[in-house]
C-alpha cells in the first residue's frame, strides 16, 4: 500500500492529547525524556531480537541515539537505530493507547483541569508528549530487517488524525521530528538540549550523541562542527557505583523502566556476589497501577544477562504478592538466549527471587520501623496503595510469612477510624492483663465490622478487637494463626473462650445463668430443628439478644459468601 492513508485517532488518545498539552505544560522539557527512553527500549529489542538473528543488525551494529536540531527547519529530531516499526505497529502503536484500564482512566477524569493533570501525570503519556511543544510530529521509520523501500512515514498535528504513508528509509530505526510550536525556539540549541538531556537521561545506558557546535568569532554565532559527542555517562546506571548515583539519578531511571510518571516511594540497589552473581536495583512506586489486580498482569521486572536486556515482565523474579515491585536485575550467570521456560526451571533464578524478595521486605520494614516521619509517612502510603497484595503473601509464602506478618497493618477498635494503622505488635503491647489472644472480627466493610453484636463483650471489657475488612483477609487469616506465639481468634467464631479475661465470679455467674436457660435452649433447638446445628447461652452479646455464630471447625459466614459468590 502506497499510498498516503489518513487515519483517526482512538478516542481515548484525542482526549490525552487535548488534556496533556494544558496540563504538563509547565512541565514540558520532559518530552524529550519520554522520547529518548522509547529510543533506549527500541535498541534493547532489537539487542533481544538478535540475539537469535545477528543479521538485523546488517552493518550497523553500533546502537545509540541522537538528537539533532534544525534552526531553520525550527524541528528537533531523535533519532536511533533500534527495532524500528512496521507500518501496522505504527498504526497500532502511535493511534492508540495499549495501556490496560485506559477507559477506566478517561471515565475518571473530572474536567477539573488541575484535578485531571495530576491523573495524567499518573496514567503517563510517552511518546504523545511530543506535542507539548510540537503543533506537528513526523515520524519515520524503518523495521530491523525490513527492505529501505519499506520505510514508514507517519505525520500528525495531534489533533483528531494522523496519515501513513511508504517511505524509502536508507537505515534502520526511528527518526521522531518535532516541529516546534511558535514560541519554543529556546529548544533550538546545544546548550539547552544537553542540559535536558543530562538533567533527565543521563541514565541511559546507551551513548546519546549530539553535533558538536563552536563559537565562530566571524559570524559571531555557534555554528555546528562536524564531530559528535556524547552527551551523557552512556553507561548501565545499575553497574556503576552508587556512590556516584545521585537521588535525581535514580528517579530518573526509576521514571524510565517504570513508565511512570511519579517518583518511586524508595529502592534498594545492591550487587550480590557468591553462587549466583547479579545486581538488582528495586523500586516501590507511590501509587498502584491501574491494573494492579489483572491476574494475566506480569511482573514489573526486567531482565538483563551481562547488560544485554532480555525481557520486560520477567515474572519469575519475584513472587505474585510483589508484583508492583518495578525495577532491574541483571544476571552474570544466565545464558543470553535464555527463554520463558528455561527460567521457569532455572536454579539461578530461584536464588535470585529468593534473594530479591528478602531484599524488598528489607526496603519496606526499613520504611515500616522507621523515626522519621518522612519515611513513616511512605510507609502508610505503601500500606494504602499495595498492601491487599502484600497479604496475599502471608499464604503464598510461608518462608517469609513471619516477616510479612510485622508488615500488616490493620484497623482496629483502638482507634475510631477505619485507616489500617495498627500492627500485630502494637494490638500486643496493648493487650489486657490476662489476654492470651489476638481478636479480630471480619466484616464486608469498615461500618458493619465496626458494629458487629460480637463486639460488645469486648467493648464492655475494654479488649482491643482488629477490624478485617478486604476481601483478601479471610483467605489470608487461614494461614495466620499465630502471631509471636499469641492466636489470632475471630470473635465470631464457636464458643468464645476469654481465658485469662474472665474472673472467677463471672464464670460462676455465667455457670447458673447456663443451668437456669436450659429449659428455654432445649425448646429453641426443638423449634429451629435443622435450621441452627446448636443454641446456647451466651455472655458475649450486652444490647443484642441474640446472634450467629460460625463452629469453629467451620468457614465463617463471610468466606462462605465470598466462595459462593466466586462460584465455589
Ligand atoms: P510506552 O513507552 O509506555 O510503551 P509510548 O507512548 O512512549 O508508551 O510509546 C508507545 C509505543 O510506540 C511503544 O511501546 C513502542 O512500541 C512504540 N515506539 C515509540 N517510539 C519508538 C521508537 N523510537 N522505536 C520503536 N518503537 C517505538
Ligand atoms: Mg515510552
Amino acid at each position: 500500500v502506497a499510498e498516503k492513508e489518513t487515519l483517526g485517532f482512538q478516542a481515548e488518545v484525542k482526549q490525552l492529547l487535548q488534556l496533556m498539552i494544558h496540563s504538563l505544560y509547565s512541565n514540558k522539557e520532559i518530552f524529550l525524556r519520554e522520547l529518548i527512553s522509547n529510543a533506549s527500549d527500541a535498541a534493547d529489542k532489537l539487542r533481544f531480537e538478535a540475539i537469535n538473528n545477528d543479521a538485523l543488525y546488517g552493518n550497523d551494529h553500533e546502537l545509540k541515539i541522537r538528537v539533532a536540531f534544525d534552526k531553520a527547519a525550527r524541528t528537533v529530531t531523535i533519532s536511533d537505530n533500534g527495532i524500528g516499526m512496521s507500518r501496522d505497529e505504527v498504526i497500532s502503536h502511535l493511534g492508540t493507547i495499549a495501556k490496560s484500564g485506559t477507559k477506566e482512566f478517561f471515565g475518571k477524569l473530572s474536567g477539573d483541569q488541575q484535578a485531571d493533570a495530576a491523573l495524567i501525570g499518573q496514567f503517563g503519556v510517552g511518546f504523545y508528549s511530543g506535542f507539548i511543544v510540537a503543533d506537528r510530529i513526523t515520524v519515520e521509520t524503518r523495521r530491523a530487517g525490513a527492505d529501505a523501500s519499506e520505510g514508514v512515514r507517519w505525520e500528525s498535528a495531534g489533533e483528531g488524525d494522523y496519515s501513513v504513508e511508504a517511505i524509502e528509509k536508507v537505515s534502520r530505526g526511528t527518526d521522531i521530528i518535532l516541529h516546534l510550536r511558535e514560541g519554543e525556539d529556546e529548544l533550538l540549541s546545544s546548550w539547552k538540549l544537553k542540559a535536558i538531556i543530562r538533567k533527565y537521561s543521563d541514565h541511559i545506558s546507551l551513548p546519546i550523541v549530539m553535533q558538536k557546535d563552536e563559537w565562530d568569532a566571524e559570524k559571531s554565532e555557534t555554528v555546528l562542527k562536524d564531530e559528535v559527542e556524547t552527551v551523557n555517562q552512556a553507561s548501565a546506571l545499575w553497574a556503576r557505583n552508587k556512590n556516584d548515583i545521585t537521588p535525581e539519578q535514580y528517579e530518573e531511571f526509576y521514571k524510565h523502566v517504570s513508565h511512570d510518571f511519579q517518583a518511586p516511594l524508595t529502592h534498594t540497589h545492591n550487587r550480590v556476589e557468591g553462587r549466583s552473581e547479579y545486581t538488582q536495583l528495586l523500586y516501590v512506586p507511590s501509587h498502584a497501577p491501574f491494573d494492579l489486580w489483572d491476574r494475566n498482569k506480569r511482573g514489573g521486572i526486567k531482565l538483563y544477562v551481562k547488560r544485554v536486556f532480555i525481557m520486560d515482565d520477567a515474572e519469575q523474579l519475584m513472587p505474585a504478592y510483589l508484583r508492583f515491585i518495578k525495577g532491574v536485575i541483571d544476571s552474570n550467570d544466565l545464558p543470553l538466549n535464555v527463554s520463558r521456560e528455561i527460567l521457569q526451571e532455572s536454579r539461578d533464578v530461584k536464588v535470585i527471587r529468593e534473594g530479591s524478595t528478602k531484599r524488598v521486605l528489607g526496603m519496606l520494614e526499613e520504611l515500616a520501623n522507621a523515626d522519621e516521619q518522612e519515611k513513616k509517612d511512605k510507609y502508610t502510603t505503601f500500606w494504602k496503595e499495595f498492601g491487599q497484595v502484600l497479604k496475599e503473601g502471608i499464604g503464598e509464602d510461608a518462608a517469609n510469612l513471619e516477616r510479612i506478618a510485622k508488615l500488616l497493618r490493620f484497623a482496629s477498635t483502638a482507634s475510631d477510624n477505619a485507616d489500617q494503622a495498627t500492627s500485630l505488635a502494637d494490638y500486643i503491647g496493648r493487650m489486657k492483663e490476662g489476654q492470651e489472644k489476638i481478636y479480630y472480627v471480619t466484616g464486608d466493610n469498615y461500618t458493619a465490622a465496626r458494629n458487629s453484636p460480637h463486639l460488645e463483650i469486648f467493648r464492655k471489657k475494654g479488649v482491643e478487637v482488629l477490624l478485617m475488612t478486604d476481601r483478601v483477609d479471610e483467605w489470608m487469616l487461614s494461614f495466620l494463626t499465630e502471631f509471636d506465639g499469641k492466636e489470632l481468634v475471630s470473635v465470631a467464631k464457636g464458643g468464645l473462650d476469654l481465658g485469662g479475661l474472665e474472673d472467677e465470679a463471672e464464670k460462676k455467674e455465667h455457670e447458673e445463668t447456663e443451668t437456669s436457660y436450659k429449659e428455654l435452649v432445649e425448646r429453641m433447638k426443638t423449634a429451629l430443628g435443622e435450621k441452627a446445628k446448636d443454641v446456647r447461652v451466651t455472655f458475649r452479646l450486652t444490647d443484642s439478644p441474640a446472634c450467629l455464630v460460625a463452629d469453629e471447625n467451620e468457614l465463617s459466614g463471610n468466606l462462605l459468601r465470598m466462595l459462593k459468590a466466586a462460584g465455589q
